[in-house]
């Protein structure tokens, strides 16, 4: 095994793993180091992302969405399908090929990039030196001009509620439900929360949201947020809004949560739990004496604004620096990290890093929100467009939410794109494109988008903000 490289990645979620890649493209020598185990024992590349959030995350609410949308909307189209009924491990099994086809995916993209894949810990010593502990337990140190630290991230604890690996778990044990438990509660209404709580309330189970802040999604633009809460109530989520959960006491049949909220002391009995309070920076066993790699107070790796630590050549991408923690903002910082090793340039653009949250509708936003822009002090404007006056939306039986443009009204500029509705997630691509070149209202308006689209929406929405939408009278 060689010991020496240009470029060792320590971490192979979609942070380091991108990296390495790049690294590779680059003609650099380069390894990367992953100790990612599944719960059989196997080692497998693709970090949190791959193995136990984004990917399985997604196969699980397109299976629980088809089957939700048989039992609904079926009907509507003609189609008689008799009872539906849900395999919980046939839909388990899809969810684990997926998972498996992209987690091997990243061996053959190494190969073809020419990554040395390396199985195990790492841990940075000072002096541009790896210890590498590879699966048998061995030993051996290697050493690289360059490392990038991608140690990503790990669940929160609730004090409290401590997991316990059946009854109260953490995400990616809600991932892994072999049955639709009967009750859910959910502690945490933030992205990952909202999407497992809809995986398993569309599968049948009672679900409770439990969220300390008495906001909903204060993150989001708020008529988006407003929007949402209105459908995930319809669906049946119960989310009940500066609820602070503080307790838990193992009860006859599951766990009985206690919290706190406007009416006192309040408690409930689910079957299981999911704590989704958020996640934290990993960097167990990450940091040898002596290295000089600053942490900040909250554990992520300080790093300037081009991923540098305090020590030189030694760098930071992913979940463990400071930014969202979403993966494509650590694919990025991978990318650019790469090519500045190589000498070339680039930058992450961390205004225009788009959220996604995978619920239904779907919920996408990018740049300020309307709260944003007005407290910045600006004269701004904003164009929207529901999807119920798509012609597209009502042909797919998804004429839900709306798309929103807030712009500068001085220069026009747009400044945030807010999607409420069927393809968010893949609608907002346009908006990221467009801001990404600093593009106009006019600029949208003046771009033809393909009839009947969703993309439309977007296009409408351009329009309305100088009142000059076609499909809607303009406000
Ligand atoms: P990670 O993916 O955590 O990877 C780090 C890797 O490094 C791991 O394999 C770990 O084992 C390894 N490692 C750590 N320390 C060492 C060491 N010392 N030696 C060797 N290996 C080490 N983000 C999105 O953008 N879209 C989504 O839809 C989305 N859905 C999600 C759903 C869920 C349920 C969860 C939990 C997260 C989701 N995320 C999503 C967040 C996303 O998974 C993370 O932002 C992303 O995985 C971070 O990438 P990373 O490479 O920084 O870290
Ligand atoms: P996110 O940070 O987006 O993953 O969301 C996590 C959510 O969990 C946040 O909205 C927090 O307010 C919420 N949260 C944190 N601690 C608690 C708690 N003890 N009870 C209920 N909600 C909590």
């Amino acid at each position: 095994m060689a010991t020496e490289f240009d470029v060792i990645v320590i971490g192979g979620g979609p942070a380091g793993y991108p990296c390495a890649i790049r690294a590779g493209q680059n003609k650099l020598s380069v390894a990367c180091i992953d100790e990612w185990q599944n719960r059989d024992g196997t080692y497998a590349f693709g970090g949190t992302c791959l193995n136990a959030g984004c990917i399985p995350s997604k196969a699980l609410l397109e299976s629980s969405e088809l089957f939700h949308r048989a039992q609904t909307e079926f009907a509507a189209h003609g189609i008689g399908t008799g009872a539906v009924s849900m395999d919980v491990n046939a839909m388990q099994a899809r969810k684990g090929k997926i998972v498996k086809q992209s987690t091997m995916g990243i061996l053959a993209l190494f190969k073809s990039a020419g990554v040395t894949p390396l199985q195990g810990h790492g841990k940075l010593l000072s002096g541009g030196r790896v210890e590498f502990t590879g699966k048998d337990g061995a030993k051996s140190l290697l050493s690289a001009k360059h490392i990038v630290l991608a140690s990503g991230s790990t669940p929160m604890p609730l004090k409290n509620v401590p997991f316990d690996g059946s009854q109260i778990v953490d995400s990616w044990g809600a991932l892994d439900f072999t049955e639709v438990p009967k009750k859910l509660g959910v502690i945490g209404a933030g992205v990952i929360g909202l999407e497992l709580g809809s995986v398993w309330r569309r599968l049948g189970a009672e679900v409770i949201v439990l969220e300390a802040l008495d906001k909903f999604l204060p993150i989001a633009d708020q008529a988006v947020a407003k929007e949402a809460a209105r459908h995930f109530q319809k669906q049946g989520l119960d989310i009940r809004l500066g609820a602070k959960v503080t307790g838990c006491e193992k009860a006859k049949d599951g766990v009985m949560l206690q919290f706190t909220d406007a009416k006192g002391a309040q408690t409930v009995v689910v079957e299981k739990v999911v704590v989704a309070i958020g996640r934290r920076p990993y960097t167990a066993e990450l940091l040898g004496e002596g290295t000089g790699v600053e942490l900040d107070e909250r554990g992520f790796i300080n790093v300037d604004h081009d991923c540098r630590t305090s020590v030189p050549n030694v760098w930071a991408i992913g979940d463990v620096v400071r930014g969202p923690m979403l993966a494509h903002k650590g694919k990025e910082e991978g990318v650019v990290v790469a090519d500045a090793i190589a000498g070339k340039a680039g930058e992450v653009n961390y205004n225009l890093v788009p959220s996604v949250i995978y619920t239904a509708p779907e919920i996408a936003w990018v740049g300020l929100t309307e709260e944003q822009a007005k407290e910045s002090g600006r004269a701004y404007k904003v164009g929207a467009f529901p999807f119920m006056a798509s012609g597209r939306a009502r042909a797919m039986e998804a004429a839900n939410g709306f798309c929103k443009i807030v712009a500068d009204k001085d220069s026009d500029e747009i400044l945030g794109v807010h999607v409420i509705g069927p393809m968010a997630g893949e609608l907002i691509a346009e908006a990221v494109l467009a801001m990404e070149y600093s593009a106009s209202t006019e600029d949208l308006q003046r771009t033809m988008h393909a009839h009947p689209t969703l993309s439309e929406a977007m296009h409408e929405a351009a329009l309305n903000a100088d009142k000059l939408a076609i499909d809607i009278p303009n406000r």
